[in-house]
């Protein structure tokens, strides 16, 4: 039983080394995919400066057309001025200019609000075209890190599942079902020790009865709490 028990626990460590792996290359993975999504944040923002800008140009040039308009008619007005009949006449000539140089104004003030606006969209637009290159540039080497990291992580894997290969051959069947019914619902731990009456898995006491039992190391005793199958570690030895 000795055997089985040691056979066992070489099992569990070699697939926590291998679950140490997966988790180092998911964990890779997650980081460059949040650069990604700040990236892609970025762009759109870029997008919506853009389009704001284009907006704000857009206007610009109507009120070009416009304050065109507007001094075309004041010019046309004026001359009629000289050839007015009747003072009435010639007060409501008055009033369209009047009207017209503040429609003028009006426009020229809005022109000014726009050119400001434009002004600060698009600085914003370069600092965040600025600060995306760089995220770019940044994400290139860290996929390229990554990807080579990842090439190394799954050549030691490879290695390791040979061990592993190996290792599943010297449990017996029904102990390696139940190992893998465990792995599969404890977090891939399916085999713990016991130090000094805790059970390693959960970090509870298993009962002194069980723990002697544990320790005559003659059958496989599971915890009562988080039912892992239990062996004797003493303190201080590492797993
Ligand atoms: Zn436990």
């Amino acid at each position: 039983m000795k055997k089985d028990i040691r056979s066992l626990v070489d099992l569990q460590s070699v697939d926590l080394e291998i679950k140490k792996l997966d988790e180092e290359m998911a964990v890779g993975g997650s980081e460059l995919e949040k650069q990604r999504a700040t990236i892609e944040e970025r762009k759109k923002n870029i997008k919506e400066y853009v389009a704001k800008r284009e907006l704000c140009d857009s206007r610009n040039k109507e009120i070009e057309v416009e304050l065109e308009a507007g001094l075309e008619m004041i010019k046309d007005r004026q001359a009629k001025l000289m050839n007015v009949q009747t003072n009435r006449e010639y007060q409501s000539l008055l009033k369209e200019i009047e009207d017209a140089k503040n429609s003028n104004k009006q426009r020229e003030d809005e022109s000014v609000r726009l050119m400001e606006q434009i002004e600060f969209v698009q600085n914003k637009e370069e600092e965040q075209s600025r600060l995306c290159d760089e995220e770019e540039k940044s994400l290139a080497v860290d996929t390229a890190a990554f990807d080579d990291n990842v090439a190394k992580l799954n050549s030691k894997k490879t290695k390791i599942m040979k061990t592993r290969d190996e290792q599943v051959l010297k449990v017996k069947a029904d102990q390696l079902k139940r190992y893998e019914q465990l792995r599969e619902r404890r977090k891939g731990v399916a085999v713990v020790g016991v130090t000094d009456g805790v059970c390693l898995g959960c970090f509870m006491n298993v009962p002194p009865q069980l723990y002697n039992e544990v320790l005559k190391e003659d059958k496989l005793h599971s915890c009562p709490t988080c039912n892992r199958m239990l062996y004797y570690r003493p303190a201080g030895e590492e797993a």
